[in-house]
């Protein structure tokens, strides 16, 4: 069943509210789960897609896989009419990313028009705006003199480099966060401070153990830093635990989660990093920390044997990451 993949036991009884919708907006083999009023999430596509409306319009955070965007917007259009104006990515992974170019290409900018800014309606192809951190853009198009990983219109149209980004769209602030070497060097953590949801990237996946990729600026302290800030920026419910409520953390991949999760997850990441650096400090090389299992006690639940994310990648990751720190 949808709930028991999708939410965790603590959020039981919103999971009997939500799955009530999920008939009537299942698109494709996409899951659509209204998780506010105003804000929905996509799973199946991919990365997470979570996305707010309201009067101003769509603001979606990131764009699943390239294979799936038409569906993606399918999806959208199903919930509202409204055009969608804003795309804000957490990293420049492709199952993040992918859809951006047909996803944009659906919407309408907001620069331009009746209440807009005053611009050529031609203003980025009139379609939707791309928004990421600096370090996306540079990942998505590339070293200069070599073809882009991605076309021209999948690029971010506006791009920030400061801790904090801010927004007022459909009633409420939303907040993005640079996490300037967790994931990669360019990974967000997106808040909708009314709707109290966070859509926090490939920094948080239910499923497995933390994708760090230290050659795209990525490391351990960052990862647990950015795990923290998504503590910190949730509350759980208290003191009436037995309510189910509390802020919604989507992460970038597996289920939606509370707070409590949250922690969980990072004292997981953060016992593991103390393991390794503890068999560092004893000097032991690389080959003997891994026949170590830093991870045990974890691998169950998180862990994978084989592919681009498996347990011993991870544990590389935490060695590379402190002992580039050492240096
Ligand atoms: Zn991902």
């Amino acid at each position: 069943m949808f709930e028991t993949m999708l939410f965790s036991r603590r959020n039981f009884a919103m999971a009997a509210v939500v799955v009530v919708s999920l008939n009537v907006l299942a698109a494709q083999d996409l899951e659509v789960l209204q998780l506010r009023p105003n804000f929905y999430m996509i799973a199946g596509a991919g990365g997470n897609i979570g996305f707010q409306v309201g009067v101003d319009g769509v603001v979606v955070v990131d764009t699943g896989s390239a294979a799936s965007a038409d569906a993606v917007v399918l999806a959208i259009k199903k919930v509202t009419p409204q055009p969608i104006r804003y795309i804000i990515n957490t990293s420049a992974d492709s199952d993040h990313v992918g859809g951006n170019a047909i996803v944009a290409k659906a919407g309408q900018t907001i620069f331009t028009g009746n209440g807009g800014a005053g611009l050529a309606t031609n203003f980025l192809g009139g379609g939707a705006s791309i928004l990421s951190v600096e370090q996306v853009l540079t990942r998505m198009s590339g070293p200069s003199g070599k073809p882009s990983p991605f076309p021209v219109d999948a690029w971010p149209t506006e791009t920030f480099n400061q801790p904090r980004k801010y927004m007022y769209l459909n009633g409420e602030g939303i907040e993005i966060f640079h996490q300037p070497a967790a994931h990669t060097d360019g990974d967000a953590i997106v808040f909708f401070r009314r709707s109290d949801v966070v859509v926090a990237g490939d920094v948080f996946d239910t499923r497995r153990f933390p994708a760090i990729d230290v050659a795209k600026g990525g490391s351990i302290q960052g990862e647990i830093a950015a795990l923290q800030k998504l503590v910190d920026t949730a509350i759980p419910s208290v003191p009436i635990v037995s309510r189910e409520e509390g802020t919604l953390i989507v992460p970038g991949h597996g289920r939606i989660c509370d707070q409590l999760d949250v922690v969980d997850y990072r004292d997981m990441v953060t016992i593991i990093r103390d393991r390794v650096r503890d068999l560092m400090k004893q000097g032991l090389p690389l080959e003997q920390i891994k026949a170590a299992s830093p991870a045990r006690g974890y691998t169950r639940r998180y862990g994978s044997d084989s592919g681009s994310r498996s347990t011993i990648d991870f544990v590389e990751a935490i060695y590379h990451s402190m002992s580039e720190k050492a240096q």
